[in-house]
């Protein structure tokens, strides 16, 4: 994101894209940036309209949910409203990282001192190789499952597999009737660029059914301004299949040979353009069924770029890369 504080000399001019339907967007933000919203009872979620987290309040202090270093000091202050409101303790004593990624966990060292943090141990391993202080390591991590138990409230962890990123967890709250699970879905919205920059395709294309497995209402997803729905997932999963079928027919239906024939020597130049026709093909049909449906569907290049990724997963990773050669 670039920087709020920049000049309005230098706001650069953007095209006219598509209208933000009301219903994918959040709750105003407050004076200093945020909003933070009860989830169920004592479960909050805090967002900066971009990013989310989440945190619960307990007898015995604060367990928070990611700390997106946009949000930042406000997460402080979202804590010491609820806590004043309601007459609890406004001490952070857990810190459940979701996953690695620094955007969502950076801030993480406004809350050091006596807090006991949590994650998966793919989480600690690639912290220890990525050396960002910003981020501290997990005293507590997991495999395949940890329930943290803090002032008689009970959090569910869980791996499930890699996805969005290897160490990406499903965060359960069970008596909140609700689901943490970041960086997959995007409530209302299209997701960005490559799958939501994720790293494993087949893995992440699974991910909606098993976070649709779970008993929950709400789902605190980790971006933009309002918690999804379980009609917000089954819409994603939707443009994701419509994308994989579309990506199979075009893949079908394009013959790469003339783009070869034409690329001569140069046979990188022959793929680029087999490759970007097959795109071109699958994804047009899927920026015009979805413009006006999810938001900033006719931001195209994201919708091309999560296109070719799905097309290239279909090749390599489900083995429809051609004929073999007699
Ligand atoms: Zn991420």
């Amino acid at each position: 994101m670039t920087s709020p504080a920049a000049g309005a000399d230098s706001v650069p001019h953007l095209p006219d894209y598509a209208p933000i339907p009301r219903s994918a967007l959040g709750p105003a933000l407050n004076e200093q940036g945020y909003h933070v919203g009860r989830v169920e009872r004592n479960l909050y979620y805090v967002t900066d309209g971009v990013y989310q987290s989440a945190f619960l309040t307990t007898a015995d202090g604060v367990v928070l949910f990611d700390a997106p270093p946009s949000i930042g000091g406000n997460l402080r202050r979202a804590v010491d409203e609820i806590a004043a409101a309601n007459g609890v303790s406004n001490k952070v004593t857990h810190l459940v990282y979701s996953h690695h990624h620094a955007d969502h966990g950076s801030a993480a060292s406004l809350f050091d001192g006596d807090v006991v943090r949590i994650g998966h141990e793919e989480t600690r391993r690639l912290l220890l190789r990525d050396e960002d202080p910003a981020r501290p390591l997990p005293e507590i991590t997991f495999a395949d499952r940890y329930t943290l138990e803090v002032g008689g409230e009970r959090v569910e962890l869980a791996w499930h597999g890699p996805n969005h990123t290897p160490d990406n967890i499903y965060i359960h709250f069970p008596d909140h009737d609700t689901l943490m699970f970041i960086d997959v879905v995007n409530a209302g919205w299209v997701p960005i660029y490559n799958l939501n920059l994720s790293e494993d395709v087949i893995g992440y294309m699974g991910a909606p059914a098993i976070a649709l497995s779970y008993p929950w209402t709400h789902l605190i997803s980790g971006h933009l301004g309002r918690l999804a729905t379980r009609d917000d997932v089954a819409i994603h999963q939707q443009y994701i299949a419509d994308i994989e079928a579309s990506a199979k027919e075009a893949l079908a239906a394009v013959n790469p040979v003339p783009f070869y024939i034409a690329g001569g020597e140069n046979a990188w130049a022959g793929v680029k353009a087999h490759l970007d026709a097959v795109t071109e093909r699958a994804a047009a049909p899927i920026i015009a069924k979805y413009t006006g449906v999810l938001a900033a569907a006719d931001i195209e290049v994201f919708t091309t770029t999560t296109t070719f990724q799905i097309m290239q997963s279909w090749r390599l990773d489900r083995g429809h890369s051609g004929p073999v050669h007699p």
